[in-house]
């Protein structure tokens, strides 16, 4: 059996994992990183990067549809437009490998050396890898956790045959003529609006009384809208039951307790995601956990000395760019550096149409804290967003009555997730509402939007 050993390891490539092993090995710390599958983890082959690529062509699609089909306001018209899933899917496949190659280029360039199989823990210094030529153990003085989250099964509904996950839904050769999606959450919306616009007939079935129910309901009102001319029904309040004996439909407890059946050729389960916690020897270091997660303090260390833990497998909200700052917090860390979480506010960005950002607190939540002022801006007197046809939305700021800090902002509109910088730059610099009002925004963008809300939160809009 091979050994090896170094200062950090790191276990899982997705953007926690490579963003921690890349920062440590430019501080010049000896690294090394383990991956089962390709380098990127979920986000980048079968999350965040390959959903954008089928939104994307679904959007195109839908566009080019409306133009064919004579409903084009833009005078333009053209004849029925033809799908080749096939080939949008290997062009987004494309997308993935470029950037599979680039993570692995990077971690090279960084001095760190890639691990490729199962890690498994035998004690808190000592980790198994399984890789094709045999057994590696690799011996660290830090090891960082980082294997990310998988999607939540439910046990009436296993993956297989009709009953795909969000990855099988990223790779059909096919759009599914009738698709049932379970779970009106982010990802769920995502790719049922994307199938709807690419020509599924789409029925979303949520549990809860609302889509997008983590959002107020005055934030996702556009999507709701979208959702109905999308033909998309939604059935709020409602349960899945399981599989129709055929196979062939979902069979739903309605919001009335009724028994129902969707007709479905694929059925899409979305119900959220769950931490990778097992298979990997979490028994043998014994950390100590926060529901399903790992625990973690503001530096990302577990309850055992020596290891940390970074991502989706620490708990909400799981996305990317947390995992990459504390990956890149870790790494600093590791290096020596006095680091801990002092972020203010974690964007978050649903790439529904339209889309929505959010970053801090919401009105309510601010509500809760004290007495606010809140600012809404339409893009209906926004002159760019009508010429972009995007006129159904808005840009919200929430700032403390007292001393205007700006403590959450909110957007729903066409291509708002640009927006989410200007936001997130905005709250993590302590900005008042004066200083919101008193930047130019350069004319005419969407951006305007945001100025706007914060002189409305100031009494004195100038557009509306
Ligand atoms: C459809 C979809 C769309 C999404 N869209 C977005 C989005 O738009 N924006 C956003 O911010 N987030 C999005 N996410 C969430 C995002 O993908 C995750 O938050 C992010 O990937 C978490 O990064 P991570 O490094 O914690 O884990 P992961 O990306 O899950 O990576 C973990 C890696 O560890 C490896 N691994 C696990 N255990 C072991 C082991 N024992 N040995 C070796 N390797 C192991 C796995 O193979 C995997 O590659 C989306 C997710 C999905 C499913």
């Amino acid at each position: 059996m091979k050994e090896i050993s170094c200062k950090l390891l790191v276990i899982g490539a997705g953007p926690g994992g490579y963003v921690c092993a890349i920062r440590a090995g430019q501080l010049g710390v000896d690294t090394v990183i383990v991956e089962v599958g390709k380098p990127g983890g979920t986000c980048l082959n079968v999350g965040c990067i390959p959903s954008k690529a089928l939104i994307h062509a679904a959007e195109e699609f839908d566009k080019v549809s409306h133009m064919a089909g004579g409903k084009s306001p833009l005078g333009i018209s053209l004849s029925a437009p033809v799908l080749d899933l096939g080939k949008t899917v290997a062009w987004k496949d494309g997308i993935v490998s470029r950037l599979n190659s680039g993570v692995a280029g990077l971690l090279k360039k960084a001095g760190v050396k890639t691990v490729h199989g199962w890690a498994t823990f035998r004690d808190g210094k000592t980790v198994e890898v399984e890789t094709e030529t045999g057994s590696q153990v690799i011996r660290a003085e830090t090891i960082v956790i980082a294997t990310g989250s998988a999607p939540v099964e439910l046990p009436f509904l296993p993956f297989g045959g009709s009953v795909i996950s969000s990855t099988d839904a990223l790779a059909l050769s096919a759009v599914p003529k009738k698709l049932a999606v379970v779970g009106g959450g982010y990802i769920g919306l995502e790719l049922g609006m994307a199938f709807a616009k690419l020509g599924a007939d789409v029925t979303v079935v949520e549990a809860l009384p609302r889509v997008l129910a983590q959002y107020d309901a005055e934030l996702t009102r556009p999507v709701v809208k979208r959702l109905a001319a999308l033909g998309i029904e939604v059935m709020a309040g409602a349960k899945a039951k399981g599989l129709s004996t055929k196979g062939d439909a979902l069979l739903v407890e309605t919001a009335d307790g009724k028994n129902a059946k969707v007709s479905a050729d694929k059925i899409l389960v979305t119900v959220g995601r769950k931490p990778v916690t097992e298979g990997w020897g979490l028994d043998q270091i014994d950390l100590d956990r926060s529901g399903k997660f790992i625990r973690i303090d503001d530096q990302c260390r577990t309850s055992m000395r020596g290891i940390f833990a970074i991502g989706d497998v620490t708990g909400e909200p799981m996305l990317a760019h947390r995992a990459m700052a504390q990956g890149e917090m870790v790494a600093e860390i590791v290096a020596g550096h006095k680091r801990s979480w002092d972020k203010r506010a974690i964007p978050a960005v649903c790439f529904t149409v339209p889309e929505l950002v959010t970053v801090g607190l919401s009105p309510e939540e601010a509500k809760a804290q004290g007495e606010i002022k809140v600012g809404l801006f339409p893009f209906a007197a926004n002159g760019r967003a009508m010429t972009k046809l995007g006129e159904d939305g808005f840009v919200r700021v929430v700032a403390r009555a007292d001393n205007h800090l700006v403590l959450g902002i909110q957007a729903v509109g066409q291509g708002v997730s640009e927006l989410a910088a200007a936001f997130g730059l905005a709250l993590e610099m302590g900005s008042r509402l004066e200083d919101i009002a008193g930047t130019i925004h350069a004319h005419p963008t969407q951006g305007e939007g945001f100025q706007e809300a914060a002189l409305k939160a100031l009494g004195h809009a100038l557009h509306i």
